[in-house]
């Protein structure tokens, strides 16, 4: 069986790859936006729906056209491939999974473009990657790619930092499993519970980081309204100058965003370490479907369930799974697993009360920690379900 995985490294174009990269940018966004016009017209005046392959003709027409002369100088994959993400928008649209395809920002704080590779144009040669039309871009490998690169996505983060995420294609071959089973119950005081009795904290340093994002979020939000001079009749402020232009305030957007992608890599790098080890220690592994949007709407449980990520965890759990050839059970949200007694089946309603951390069982007189009875109570019905 084929596989598809993914490989996300940090690049180090030098100025003129810089200056190329801003400019395919700029033309995959002209491009998605110029066809999304294209489409909309066309439906609103014809009422016909455009092909992507239309859509692809009319940008090789554009290519040589001397009113856009810098889509010639573009990587033509990259194109294709915008043009590609618009189509799926459509799709998305029709499906009824999202809503109708939005033009494409100038000022977004994460920008990037798609391209494939073609006749090898996407491969390593030492320590640098080469990329079509950019040539060899330093690259920072810290691991190896193996099987064929299909497609390679050029990103620059809020804090002007490159990235390159690399899809490539290989030949699955799930692993000797070692048949062990566990259980996981989410905690709000830790990460999870498992069914073996360990706990697992969330990594401390995302406190200390929060901490420092408040303060200079403050600082940034002072900064913006020192630089406000009236208000519009709709409330809408008025500054002395563009933003843009404010040096110190653009600095500070900065400043934060490093520490926003801090966050996001030490969480990230905590939850792939932890996938990591439950996929390849475990054949089984029963988790709660919860229902993490819900969850959020409730103010006292929102602060720590977005940190701690859990459904990117599940995310992960899930990919990752295919690999190993783990089978993840997701037992049904309405299972009471936190009341129900481990040991005997006794359902003790008492324990409805999130305060209650420990309990003892009425019926057969077992000593219960909440999050291990929860947890086995998961694996059992996991089990249960295959
Ligand atoms: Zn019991």
């Amino acid at each position: 069986m084929l596989t598809q995985k993914g490989y996300r490294f940090r690049i180090y174009p030098n100025k003129k790859q810089e200056e190329l990269i801003s400019s395919f940018f700029g033309c995959c966004r002209y491009v998605y936006n110029i066809c999304l016009t294209y489409r909309k017209d066309l439906y609103v005046s014809e009422k016909r729906n455009v092909s992507r392959y239309e859509c692809m003709r009319k940008i090789t027409l554009m290519r040589s056209d001397p009113e856009t002369p810098w889509l010639k100088d573009c990587d033509s994959m990259a194109l294709q491939e915008s043009v590609k993400d618009l189509d799926r928008a459509y799709e998305n649209f029709f499906g009824k999974r999202s809503g109708y395809p939005k033009y494409h920002k100038k000022h977004s704080s994460v920008q990037s473009y798609r391209t494939r590779n073609q006749n090898n144009s996407i491969r390593f040669e030492g320590n640098r990657l080469h990329l079509p039309k950019l040539g060899l871009v330093r690259i920072k490998k810290s691991r190896e790619v193996c099987g064929k690169i299909l497609n390679a996505t050029v990103s620059r983060s809020a804090s002007g930092k490159y990235f390159v995420s690399l899809c490539a294609q290989t030949e699955a071959s799930p692993m000797p499993g070692s048949g062990a089973e566990v259980g996981i119950d989410v905690g709000i005081r830790s990460f999870y519970t498992d069914s073996n009795g360990n706990t697992i904290k969330s990594p401390a340093p995302l406190c200390a980081y929060e901490k420092k994002l408040i303060r200079e979020q403050r600082k940034l939000s002072r900064m913006i309204n020192a630089d406000i001079c009236r208000y519009t009749k709709n409330r809408r402020p008025v500054y002395k100058r563009p933003l843009s232009e404010c040096r110190n305030i653009q600095k500070q957007r900065q400043k934060l965003a490093r520490i926003h992608e801090k966050i996001a890599d030490i969480r990230n790098d905590f939850l792939h370490k932890e996938s990591t080890k439950l996929v390849s220690e475990n054949q089984v592994i029963g988790i709660e479907d919860l229902n993490v949007k819900g969850m959020l709407h409730n103010r006292f449980l929102s602060g720590p369930i977005a940190d701690m990520s859990w459904s990117s965890f599940v995310c992960m759990l899930e990919y990752k799974s295919a690999e190993y050839g783990t089978t993840i059970v997701k037992v049904p949200r309405f299972y009471a697993s936190s009341q129900i007694c481990s040991c005997c089946g006794y359902k003790n309603p008492d324990v409805r009360d999130l305060t209650v951390r420990k309990w003892i069982c009425p019926e057969c007189g077992t000593n219960h920690d909440r999050d291990h009875n929860a947890a086995v109570n998961i694996l059992n019905q996991a089990l249960s379900m295959m």
